[in-house]
């Protein structure tokens, strides 16, 4: 189930791009969603609920779930999964 995601320059570079030639896009499209759904107080709240569930990684660290693509191309998630790769199995 584990495993590290890395995006290539390639891709980063293009996401880039793809952002700054639909930046005013973006933006309205962010500001329209909030004002048609500031009134729905039960979804925002639901969401909320969602976003603070944390999970345990497979390095052993404990993440919001949303945050868990974005770990795994961390230099933490790396050391800590070399750290627990190299520790005696007793200790596991
Ligand atoms: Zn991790």
């Amino acid at each position: 189930m584990c495993s590290v995601v890395s995006k290539t320059e390639k891709q980063n570079q293009a996401s880039k791009r793809w952002k700054d030639k639909n930046k005013e896009a973006i933006k309205s499209y962010n500001q329209n969603y909030y004002k048609n759904n500031k009134s729905n107080k039960a979804r925002y709240d639901e969401y909320n609920k969602k976003r603070k569930v944390k999970v345990e990684c497979c390095c052993g660290k404990f993440i919001q779930i949303q945050n868990l693509k974005k770990h795994m191309i961390t230099s933490i998630h790396g050391k800590r999964m070399i750290l627990k790769e190299c520790r005696p199995v007793s200790r596991l």
